[in-house]
């Protein structure tokens, strides 16, 4: 097959019993029974186990873990009882007359194994060793098969695979732009892109009228759970499209995906539920429908309640909302330490309540509720005698996320062994910023359902806009989006983006969209995610070949890295004295 070798590992079987082989790969586990030396020996595909005597092959003595070895021999059975279901090539071995030294390792800083799991810190400084770990390089081979699963779908479609730029003009999406300084231009700066979003409308504009991309896309967050400051999307667009263009596309190439890393059907078309609904239900914009658990809506069964707790929150135009967490046998220590997290989680205060065999309650508050009150709650949550039920009296919102996270703690499956994917549709156009202010929800390329109703009332209005979510994950989201330079400059105004920012920002775009617009439409899915959660993987970081750590350094090439003054100073730039002082430089005073 190459000049090295003529089989992979796993290319062997007892048909090829007799044959002569010739094999390379790394020495992965080496063991001297009484004078025979065995070691298995594993390649890109897989690990076969070698036998070798070193009295004749002497070289086969000074065989160490990870060598890079090129071996040739006979394949054959393992002697009856030997055999080791575990491994593809468990039922032969190869003996071998040929031992050959490629390269040797130095020692190593953690084993090449699936089984210890060595720090994460130490495992991306030396990511290529760890890259070598099955586990690792099975999920390299995931993400190659889902890229080609999603180039393969799209080509079949008809779609271009287009290159946009990455040296650009800042593409917002929510985060902050990671900045390049021009040295030919100094005190000028590129951003790199958010994603692709702008570049693929203007293709639109262009006549490529369906177009896909595989696309790294940077945004400076601050560290968040599970997120990269770059990362990969297929990233899609197309013309003449609307809603049910995208969802059906996205669909067709989640669902190849899923066929070939999973061996699943999904089927389709996927579920959905709208925003509004899903916050009502489940608390969240993700919901993870992999459980019930819902959310019931208990307002109008404490409607005039004489329990204060409650009625002084509805009084104020709050909500009383809850949970059935099913049976438990909690412990009045657990019971108080969900009480403490739904405080940590913001809420005033968590009532709980376990149903009794005569359908009464026994919780802290029974005494002030009548029978009425407990049988509604019993009713709208669907309770039988013995289970936990959580009760938030807040504001909307705030009932609403907590319940929504205390759901997940008490009914997320660990890993992902089921997948639940749902679309949640007709998400609003902004959402209001801690400071009260309008900020798009998803980016301010959206288009509104109804421009009047945008322009009446803003903070009401829904949007031609969705997200896909796998097991309550967030694996992408996509919009119709405006293609009327009028109605984008309304979306910049509400956003209190003056005229002259928006020219100086996005005039170039702008401009563009004058130019006959098609209607168009969108999506961009998140590979890392999908990959991770398609492996079940804890982590995005493996599934990503060369990830960083969550405070975005790269412990293998320790970027972000300083660079020489003299470098700086070509670009223009000078530290401020108090970076310069954080750096411990002297200069820094
Ligand atoms: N540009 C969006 C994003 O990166 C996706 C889209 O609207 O197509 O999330």
């Amino acid at each position: 097959m190459t000049a090295y070798r003529t089989h992979l590992a796993n290319d062997l079987s007892l048909a090829l019993a007799g044959r002569r082989v010739q094999l390379a790969g790394w020495v992965a586990r080496v063991r001297d029974l009484g004078g025979i030396h065995f070691f298995d020996l594993r390649d890109s595909g897989g690990l076969v186990q070698v036998v070798v005597d070193p009295e004749s092959v002497p070289a086969a003595s000074g065989l160490r873990m990870e060598y890079c070895v090129s071996v040739e021999g006979t394949v054959r059975a393992r002697p009856e009882g030997t055999e080791n279901p575990e491994l593809e090539t468990g039922e032969l071995e190869v003996a071998a007359d040929q031992v050959e030294i490629l390269s040797r390792s130095a020692p190593l800083p953690f084993m090449i194994d699936d089984r210890t799991e060595a720090d994460e810190q130490i495992r991306l400084r030396y990511r290529y060793l760890d890259l070598r770990r099955p586990r690792m390089s099975a999920n390299l081979r995931a993400r190659s098969a889902c890229i080609r699963a999603i180039r393969e779908t799209l080509d079949g479609m008809g779609f271009l695979d287009v290159e946009t730029p990455t040296l650009v003009n800042s593409t917002p999406e929510g985060a902050r732009d990671f900045l390049v300084p021009s040295r030919l231009r100094p005190g000028q700066f590129y951003a790199l892109p958010q994603s692709p979003q702008l570049f693929k409308q203007l293709l639109m504009v262009s006549g490529v009228e369906r177009y896909y991309q595989i696309a790294r896309c940077y945004r400076d967050e601050d560290t968040r759970a599970d997120r990269q400051v770059e990362f990969t999307q297929l990233d899609l667009e197309g013309s003449f499209w609307d809603r049910e263009d995208v969802l059906a596309t996205v669909e067709r190439v989640v669902a190849e995906v899923v066929r070939r890393l999973r061996g699943v059907e999904l089927s389709l078309p996927l579920p959905r539920l709208t925003h509004s609904e899903s916050l009502a239900r489940y608390g969240t914009d993700k919901p993870d429908l992999r459980f019930g658990m819902e959310i019931g809506d208990l307002s109008s069964v404490f409607e005039g309640t004489g329990f204060r707790g409650f009625g002084g929150v509805l009084g104020r135009g709050g909500v009383v909302r809850g949970i059935n967490a099913g049976p438990r046998g909690f412990s009045r220590a657990e019971l108080d330490r969900l009480v403490d997290r739904a405080k940590a989680l913001g809420a005033a205060g968590l009532v709980w309540a376990v149903v009794q065999p005569d359908g009464s309650l026994r919780s802290p508050v029974a005494k002030f509720l009548d029978s009425g009150e407990i049988g509604g709650t019993v009713r709208v949550l669907g309770a039988s005698p013995g289970d936990v039920l959580l009760l938030v009296a807040d504001r909307e919102k705030i009932a609403a996320g907590v319940l929504g996270a205390l759901r997940l703690d008490l009914g997320q499956p660990p890993g992902h062994d089921a997948l639940r994917f749902v679309w949640v549709v007709d998400f609003p156009v902004f959402e209001q910023t801690e400071a009260g202010d309008l900020a798009p929800s998803h980016h301010p390329f959206t288009a509104p359902v109804s421009v009047d109703e945008m322009r009446e009332r803003p903070a009401d209005a829904v949007a031609h806009a969705y997200d896909l979510v796998l097991n309550g994950s967030e694996l992408g989201s996509g919009s119709v989006r405006i293609h009327d330079p009028d109605i984008q400059r309304s979306v910049f105004e509400i956003l209190g983006i003056s005229a002259e920012e928006a020219e100086s920002r996005f005039g170039w775009f702008l401009e563009g969209l004058r130019y006959g617009t098609p209607p168009h439409a969108g999506f961009a899915v998140g590979i890392d995610r999908l990959v991770s959660i398609l492996r079940d993987e804890p982590s995005i970081r493996e599934v990503i070949p060369f990830p960083k750590t969550q405070s975005g350094a790269d412990p293998l090439t320790t970027a972000p890295t300083r660079v020489a003054t003299a470098h700086l100073a070509e670009l223009g730039i000078d530290l401020t004295p108090a970076t310069k002082a954080s750096l411990g430089d002297e200069a820094g005073g």
